[in-house]
């Protein structure tokens, strides 16, 4: 079936629950290639782009603690490298029995993309709860304020230097 032109909530409409099944586990075999030796925190994480395709990320941490970059942010920005724009959902997993929900870095990372991704959060038995990222960051921040700047100071301008 071509999906060229698909929106996000239309590939949401159709998430069979196989592709569900196939991200959940795909966010935990990435949790594996976790490279946090100091934080011993390993984090998974597995994104659906809208043609189907499922892009992982593991969390990078570094001597350096500042540097340590997360799982769902690997995971977009490998994605992002190889052409993706729209991601419907993204599974994220961690070594905990609860649930690990994004961090505010990564809410505004996966924000970026769109305001419908579906947020998984899954445990290592594939339990899990799915959330939209829109409840995990209300009032977001968005290139939308960014325009309404540029509008503003545009206008501002054209006024100063009128006659
Ligand atoms: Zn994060």
């Amino acid at each position: 079936m071509a999906r060229g032109n698909i929106n996000n909530s239309e590939l949401l409409d159709e998430l069979e629950q196989s592709t569900i099944t196939n991200l959940l586990k795909c966010c935990i075999k990435a949790k594996e290639y976790s490279y946090s030796p100091y934080s011993k925190f390993r984090v998974g994480a597995a994104l659906l782009t809208d043609t189907g395709e499922i892009i992982d990320g593991c969390n990078v941490e570094n001597a350096s603690y500042g540097l340590s970059i997360c799982a769902e942010r690997t995971a977009l920005v490998k994605a992002v490298s190889m052409g993706f724009r729209k991601f419907p959902a993204i599974a994220v997993t961690a070594d905990l029995d609860e649930f690990v929900s994004p961090c505010g870095a990564c809410r505004q990372f996966i924000v970026e993309f769109g305001l419908e991704c579906d947020v998984y959060l899954v445990k290592s038995d594939l339990s899990y709860k799915k959330v939209c990222i829109s409840e995990l960051l209300p009032l977001p921040f968005t290139s939308t304020e960014l325009e309404s700047v540029n509008l503003q100071r545009k206008s501002l301008f054209e006024g100063k230097f009128k006659d």
